[in-house]
């Protein structure tokens, strides 16, 4: 009996484990060490990133959130993120 797992990928469980966190951040229940973390987990998991769609669909929590009341320096720190993504995959 063995599990099938490609050497030095990322797992599916470390990939959700990043994008829920990324959730539960925009929710306010994470601290920005934890950005911190989801954002090195996407630096080096651009499939990931692009599985997810994940710039996109983060650029939409974004405007979601900001019909409703998100803190302005949180916006800042998400935007913040995303330029360093974007240089990241260029
Ligand atoms: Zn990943």
């Amino acid at each position: 009996m063995t599990t099938i797992e490609d050497a030095g990928t990322m797992t599916d469980h470390e990939c959700d484990e990043a994008i829920s966190e990324l959730y539960r951040y925009l929710d306010g229940e994470l601290d920005p060490e934890s950005l911190a973390h989801v954002e090195a987990h996407l630096r080096r998991c651009s499939p990931c990133l692009e599985a997810y769609d994940f710039e996109a669909e983060l650029r939409q929590m974004i405007a979601a959130k900001s019909a409703e009341q998100m803190p302005a320096e949180l916006r800042r720190q998400i935007l913040g993120v995303l330029d360093r993504l974007d240089d990241s995959l260029n």
